[in-house]
């Protein structure tokens, strides 16, 4: 079996989660010697997102849509990361449907002022275009995530009461805005109980899958080539091969 994998990203666009991309180009792994022309890739794809979690399987799901051939690596034997694990929450607002259906009145602008205004304190430090942008897109997103299968609980939405300020204790969400997604139709084998996180992955995944993306599986990405050793477009990654370990199951399992 070949161990090593490299993919070549034909736009050089690189998707992954920002802490991993930080994390790399800080790393003296990125001192890849090699040029463009000396390396034999294996795969070939319009987009090349590293990881299939929280993160990479909306980007990945959006770059199919608007057309790119898309290939998800994953370093571990199943999609999801910790999104799959968690407890599903969608942190909303900004008057999606979901508000407007409970009579919840919201907006984009409320969503920015609760996130930026400090109240709690640790909300004074959020990016102010960040979060601007997340408030302008909330409808896209959380639309988006519905018209892929993710299905909600039948539920009013709630105030997270997570993020208490210690001394006022105060919330940053001002009017309900947390929706609890509905993962009962999909088996957790991470965890092997119904955490709702998998509600989440799970229908994301089967979209992709349906639409035709690429999943490798057990690739952990090790370099990424860029056109110089340190600057210009991103041509591709290396990505090796990593034995499945699974602690619950005596063999790997695989995805859908
Ligand atoms: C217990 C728990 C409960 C949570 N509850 C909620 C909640 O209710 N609502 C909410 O919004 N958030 C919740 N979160 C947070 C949420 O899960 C994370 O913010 C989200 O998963 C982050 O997405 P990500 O893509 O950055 O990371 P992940 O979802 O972890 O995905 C990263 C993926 O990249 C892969 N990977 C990493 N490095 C490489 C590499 N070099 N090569 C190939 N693959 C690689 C990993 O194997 C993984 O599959 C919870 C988290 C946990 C742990």
């Amino acid at each position: 079996m070949t161990r090593k994998h490299s993919c070549y990203s034909r736009y050089g666009a690189l998707v992954c989660a920002l802490v991993l991309m930080t994390f790399i180009m800080l790393s003296p792994m990125m001192a890849v010697a090699q040029t463009a022309d000396d390396i034999q890739w294996d795969l070939e794809a319009d987009v090349v997102v590293i990881g299939a979690g929280g993160a990479g399987l909306p980007a990945a799901l959006k770059a199919m849509q608007d057309g790119a051939s898309v290939l998800l690596v994953e370093a571990n034997w199943d999609v999801g990361g910790h999104a799959a694990v968690s407890e599903g929450n969608l942190h909303n607002g900004a008057y999606i449907s979901e508000q407007q259906k409970y009579d919840i009145v919201d907006s984009a602008d409320l969503f920015y002022f609760d996130h930026t205004r400090g109240v709690p304190f640790t909300t004074r430090y959020n990016d102010r275009e960040v979060v601007r942008s997340v408030a302008n897109f909330m409808h896209v997103s959380y639309e988006f995530f519905l018209a892929n299968g993710i299905k909600v609980t039948d539920a009013a939405p709630t105030a997270r009461n997570y993020y208490k300020d210690a001394i006022n204790q105060n919330e940053p969400e001002s009017v309900p805005r947390q929706i609890k997604t509905d993962g009962s139709d999909w088996v957790n084998q991470f965890t092997g109980t119904a955490v709702a996180g998998i509600g989440v992955t799970r229908p994301l995944e089967k979209s992709l899958r349906d639409q035709g993306a690429k999943f490798l599986l057990n690739y952990h990405m090790d370099s990424i080539y860029r056109e110089e050793q340190l600057s210009g477009k991103v041509l591709g990654v290396q990505a090796t091969y990593t034995r499945p370990f699974c602690l619950a199951k005596p063999k790997p399992l695989r995805a859908l």
